[in-house]
């Protein structure tokens, strides 16, 4: 077990007498050092590209260049701007989640709906990445509603699929699956035949910034808070996030969602849209 550390402090109490309080103060500590780390590694995500763009304007300022150089340097400054934006984005999505009030039961939103969106996303980011060669399915077995934020929800299984769009070489195979469980629940589940992950990284893989491989996470655009994201939005929908991964093989990256937040979708018996 854990020493324990405690503050003490002494408060006047009236007629002269004062009162010892004392607390156990080793989480707040804990949360201090996490804020503290949290800090200089926004810091570090941001003073980068910052300062590749402080050196791209430097050049543009001091050297006359043609008009082909000074195209390729403004395209690069782009993407360094376009980096901060998303690392922005995602930063203000993180402080969104802490911050607001519990998803509840009222919003329902159909599974076959976030599946199409999480679709169009995947293949236009793999078109992107000039992987569109990978394999992809998408399916889901028997739709259902699912009750909760639409746009956490979303966010959530669209930060799962890009990653595996992201992570999987081109000619990879993604599959991605909506399918009910046995005990009830029904999961959203995406398989890759990606790189895998080594199982000492899997614990760690839904802190804020921890990422296997900085450059790879870079070079695709990533800003290492995806799967915190991911992490957040699942407890808030009393959800589970499920994580198998062989080195080498591939992964895959599941979220089991509770009965309570699931609904059938009883089709119509002459539905022409089946
Ligand atoms: P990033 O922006 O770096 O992708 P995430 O929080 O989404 O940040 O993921 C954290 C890390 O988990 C990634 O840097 C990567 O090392 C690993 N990872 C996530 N998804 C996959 C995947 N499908 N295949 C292999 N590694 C993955």
């Amino acid at each position: 077990s854990r020493p324990l550390r405690v503050s003490v402090q002494l408060h006047p109490y009236g007629h002269g007498r004062k009162l010892l309080l004392s607390r156990d103060v080793t989480s707040v500590e804990q949360a201090e050092a996490m804020r503290r780390d949290f800090v200089a590694n926004v810091s570090h995500e941001i003073r980068t590209p910052l300062t590749v763009l402080g050196g791209f304007i430097e050049t543009l300022q001091n050297l006359p260049l043609p008009e082909v150089d000074r195209a390729r340097y403004l395209d690069l400054m782009a993407q360094q701007a376009q980096r901060m934006q998303t690392l922005v984005s995602d930063l203000l999505t993180l402080s969104r989640l802490e911050g607001s009030p519990l998803p509840g039961l009222s919003d329902w939103t159909p599974v076959r709906q976030l599946m199409t969106q999480c679709e169009q996303e995947a293949r236009a980011l793999s078109a992107v990445l000039g992987k569109a060669t990978h394999e992809f399915s998408f399916d889901v077995a028997e739709d259902a509603e699912l009750a909760g934020s639409p746009s956490e929800l979303l966010s959530a299984m669209s930060n799962l699929v890009s990653n595996a769009v992201r992570y999987t070489p081109a000619g990879g195979r993604i599959q991605v699956v909506w399918r009910a469980l046995a005990d009830g629940r029904a999961e959203f589940a995406v398989r890759d035949t990606g790189p895998g992950v080594a199982p000492e990284h899997l614990p760690r893989l839904t802190e804020r910034f921890y990422r296997v491989d900085r450059s790879r996470s870079r070079e695709t655009g990533g800003t290492g808070l995806g799967l915190a994201i991911v992490k957040h939005v699942v407890q808030r929908h009393g959800a589970e996030l499920r994580i198998d991964s062989t080195l080498g093989a591939g992964s895959t990256f599941a979220i089991a969602f509770p009965a309570a937040r699931l609904r059938m979708v009883r089709r119509a018996a002459n539905d022409a849209s089946a």
